[in-house]
């Protein structure tokens, strides 16, 4: 039988400090995979550079030289974390059986692999890593994080609890998910959209190996927003309850001011006025920036613009401008 063709998928922004210390790590644990026959010895590493500064690129093309089960693609310009991911797995996605997704900091643990292959092995076409814990996590992170899930969750968002973008996808299920057309990424709440057979499995997160966070809080928040409004209406729905709320509010306050004036008892009321124009003013605000930030959305989805452009590959450096989107 045919053993199954593994692709490690690894996005890279800016992190010379990091690759040296956990190639290796990858390295090792698809020789390990291959030596226990659990998959083929076509597998690979691919990394991806999204775009990096520094000598990521480099680093990649000398670890593909120094050992063919590393390969790497490059991004033509920075795109962010969700792209990159995108981006390399649709490159392994007709030259796999399966595909795992794993940040190259190596705070993910590679050991959970071999559950996630096992899991494959039996049938799953998904296979979602689940942090066991957020001990390494400050208090802070950890407490906004396990917040959002909860809140995509109320908002209706299918998302798997604490499970950020490391898994196991199918070559199948990668099919479908390439149907999804759309540029306003957030994978973790895509993915579960694919269906088909999956399960978790569990790791310890740890520290960072080198290098730094590129995920600063003004990053985050723009993924826990993008993930919100890409993935559910009901922020509108609940504007337009409280809309009505506040509309039949103010029908009860327009009768008792008009029946205080019919009675001759009306008051100077110049803070009660300002008060009710701040008020109308400030929730028309919020509400017409929620509103925009979807029909934002909607200009970009229009504009169908390719989400990634591959500006190179190392197994065919000779041919750098070879773009696909
Ligand atoms: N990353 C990327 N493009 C970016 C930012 C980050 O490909 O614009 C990669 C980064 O190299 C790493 C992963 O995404 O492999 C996660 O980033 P990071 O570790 O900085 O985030 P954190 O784990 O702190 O949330
Ligand atoms: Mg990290």
């Amino acid at each position: 039988m045919r053993k199954t063709v593994l692709y490690i998928v690894v996005p890279c922004y800016n992190e010379e400090e990091v690759l040296p210390v956990t190639c290796d790590l990858f390295l090792g644990k698809l020789n390990q995979l291959i030596g226990e026959g659990k998959i083929g010895d076509d597998s690979r590493v691919l990394y991806v550079d999204d775009g990096s500064r520094d000598r990521t690129w480099a680093i990649i093309c000398d670890l593909a030289r120094r050992d063919p089960h590393f390969m790497g693609i490059q991004q033509s310009r920075n795109r962010g974390h969700q792209n990159a991911v995108l981006a390399g797995l649709m490159e392994a996605m007709d030259r796999c059986d399966a595909a795992i997704s794993i940040d190259c900091d190596g705070q993910d643990d590679v050991n959970a692999m071999d559950g996630m292959i096992d899991a494959y092995h039996d049938g799953c076409e998904i296979v979602y890593g689940v942090r066991a814990s957020r001990d390494t996590d400050t208090f802070f992170k950890r407490f906004t994080a396990e917040g959002y899930y909860k809140l995509l969750a109320f908002m209706g968002a299918d998302v798997v609890f604490n499970h950020a973008d490391y898994r196991l996808m199918s070559s199948r299920a990668l099919r479908e998910f390439s149907k999804f057309k759309e540029v306003n990424l957030f994978l973790r709440g895509m993915v579960p959209l694919v269906g088909f057979k999956s399960t978790c499995v569990s790791y310890d997160r740890r520290e960072r190996q080198a290098g730094k966070s590129h995920y600063p809080l003004s990053k985050m928040l723009k993924l826990a927003f993008d993930g919100i409004t890409s993935l559910s209406v009901k922020p509108i729905r609940m504007i337009t309850v409280t809309g009505l709320i506040i509309f039949l509010l103010s029908l009860i306050g327009i009768l008792w001011s008009v029946i205080t004036a019919l009675c001759g008892r009306s008051v100077p009321g110049w803070a009660s006025t300002a008060c009710i124009v701040f008020l109308m003013g400030g929730l028309q605000a919020l509400f017409m920036g929620v509103i925009g930030e979807y029909i934002g959305k909607i200009y970009l989805e229009t504009k169908g613009r390719p989400r990634y452009i591959i500006s190179a590959r190392t197994e065919d450096e000779e041919k750098p401008d070879d773009d696909r989107t």
